[in-house]
């Protein structure tokens, strides 16, 4: 199964790849044909005068071989660099592409740090691993078998030794990799969750620090860590132990050959030709059956990998972008009778129906869980409503590519999403290609113009990693701001005002509604302020509106 997805993978640079491995074969031949040679070479040294007449030809053709080999391997290398890069720039993109795309629940459902790993040091594994280990396979097994042939067609009683070293060292090296694959993914799952710890931390500073739980979170890290440390040093020993006993083996079954050939050179059995080529052939066949028995502890590790990588591919991701502009939408929002659960939760919304006039002003409020925040969710588009209808401007949303959709829509969440770049990229953000007109007037409308040209280098201060060095004001402002700048047909706050004092809140929605006339303001709050401000008020409890006034 992850075979036939790893050809699919692989599929676009199959002709790269294939060029490659011919390239390899051709090198595998050459190295092939030395022994053979320089066996004959040695002969001609020994034999009769008139063998010696060999001798230069013979040199010439070892000479040719060797710069062929040289300039195989050389073109080798290039072609190799050229795939495993083209392949890993490809692979980046096409995971990083369709994290993009995949629907927000699903991510909901992820461990970050997981992700995070499978996106940058699996990936790369993975890429080198098509490059550098599949391809070469076919070359090595040539090479391997070419050996073991030619040291029956040799001396096929000696070379019966062989085929008796190499299974034993195969056995060997499946129960060690055996072993080693659990161990590899244990190691895998504990560090990504070190970085899940890493980047929770990082979010979470200003709590852990406002708690004073410092000392308690480098706890909690040092004993994740410990338990890596000991997975790898785990890892780390049984490779100590192994490798240096494949080795061992290797070269024994090299000596005990060695000394068989001595005797049979000295009894006159074997040839100096023989002799010469029989050990050279034996040092051939080294070096690939001990790298056969890594690219199994490889496959193994890739495994994993892959099946992670498939899981993720072959998730449905959202419909794509429609690649046009839609038409503005005039902003009349309907819910008509919309049903929606959580996966093994009670119904969050159960038959909610309301209708919200374009360009009007609408406060949602309620008590906690009573599904606001869902509802937003069903009229963006990120969850599906299991049974019912919601329409923007007559039109079933279900039916609409989500990128349309989600351009009507201006959303001020309640968490804030500022980056670490200038205000102005902060705000055009909402809108690519916005114009420096486009994200004043925005900022005008959201009331933070004025506190922005304030600021060291106005426009263009850069406002630090998720906007920590600005108020929560006024962070709230700029994500206002940014919805705003796509000038959406429908602007939802959902709680996002919740970073003000009330009268904060209710300043700002009095200070932004002429701004704001002309577009339908669904506004989620507690605050009696602003209820005061809206034209209606929908009281939601448990999944329906219970009052409407
Ligand atoms: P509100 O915004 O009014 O506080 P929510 O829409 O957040 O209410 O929640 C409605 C119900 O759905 C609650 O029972 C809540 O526990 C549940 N819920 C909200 N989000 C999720 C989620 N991601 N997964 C599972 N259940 C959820």
């Amino acid at each position: 199964m992850t075979g036939a997805f790893l050809w699919q993978l692989a599929h676009p640079w199959r002709r790269g790849l294939m060029v490659l491995m011919l390239i390899l074969l051709a090198q595998s031949l050459a190295a092939l044909a030395l022994p053979w040679l320089a066996g004959q070479l040695g002969a001609g040294f020994l034999e009769s005068a008139t063998g010696q007449g060999r001798v230069w030809p013979l040199v010439a053709a070892i000479l040719g071989l060797l710069v062929l080999q040289a300039g195989l391997s050389a073109g080798a290398a290039l072609l190799y660099a050229a795939n495993a890069e083209a392949i890993l720039a490809a692979l980046r993109l096409r995971l990083f592409g369709h994290l993009l795309a995949l629907p927000l629940p699903w991510h909901q459902g992820q461990e970050r740090g997981s992700l995070m790993a499978l996106a940058t040091l699996e990936i790369e594994r993975l890429g080198h691993f098509i490059t550098g280990t599949l391809v070469y396979l076919a070359p090595l097994l040539l090479t391997a078998g070419g050996a073991t042939v030619a040291l029956f067609l040799l001396d096929p009683a000696l070379a019966l030794l062989v085929p008796v070293l190499v299974p034993g060292f195969y056995i060997l090296t499946r129960l060690v990799g055996r072993r080693l694959r659990g161990l590899g993914q244990q190691i895998q799952s504990e560090h990504a969750a070190a970085t899940t710890r890493v980047e929770e931390m990082l979010d979470l500073l200003p709590a852990l620090k406002s708690f004073a739980v410092e000392p308690a979170e480098a706890v909690r890290h040092a004993t994740g860590i410990d338990r890596l440390r000991r997975l790898s040093l785990r890892e780390a020993r049984l490779h100590a132990l192994i490798d240096p006993a494949m080795g061992l083996a290797v070269s024994v079954a090299a000596v005990v050959l060695l000394v068989a050939v001595g005797r049979k050179l000295q009894s006159g059995d074997m040839g100096a030709a023989e002799t010469i080529s029989f050990l050279m052939y034996i040092a051939l066949l080294v070096r690939p059956v001990s790298q056969l028995a890594s690219v199994y502890g490889q496959v193994q590790t890739v495994r994993g990998t892959l099946a992670r990588l498939q899981a993720v591919l072959e998730t449905t991701p959202e419909p794509p972008a429609a690649g046009t502009l839609p038409p503005r939408a005039k902003g009349e929002v309907t819910f008509d009778a919309v049903t929606f659960a959580y996966p093994e939760r009670g119904a969050a919304l159960r038959g909610l129906s309301l209708s919200i006039a374009a360009g009007e002003t609408v406060a949602l409020t309620g008590p906690n869980g009573a599904g606001k925040s869902t509802a937003i969710a069903l009229l963006m588009g990120f969850q599906r409503a299991d049974a019912g209808r919601i329409l923007l401007d007559a039109q079933d949303i279900a039916t609409m590519p989500p990128d349309h959709l989600r351009r009507q829509i201006g959303l001020v969440p309640q968490t804030r999403h500022l980056r670490n770049a200038s205000v102005r990229d902060n705000i055009a953000f909402g809108r690519d290609g916005a114009t420096g007109a486009q994200v004043e007037a925005a900022a005008r409308i959201a009331q933070a113009h004025a506190f922005i040209l304030g600021l060291p280098q106005g426009y263009d201060t850069l406002i630090g990693d998720r906007g920590l060095r600005l108020s929560g004001g006024q962070q709230q402002r700029i994500a206002l701001a940014r919805a705003l700048v796509g000038d959406p047909a429908v602007l939802i706050l959902d709680e996002a005002t919740s970073m003000f004092d009330t009268e904060g809140e209710a300043a700002l929605v009095a200070e932004c509604r002429e701004a704001l006339a002309g577009r339908t303001v669904i506004i989620v709050t507690h605050r009696p302020a602003t209820l005061a401000l809206a034209d209606r008020v929908l009281r939601l409890e448990d999944g329906r509106i219970v009052e409407d006034i």
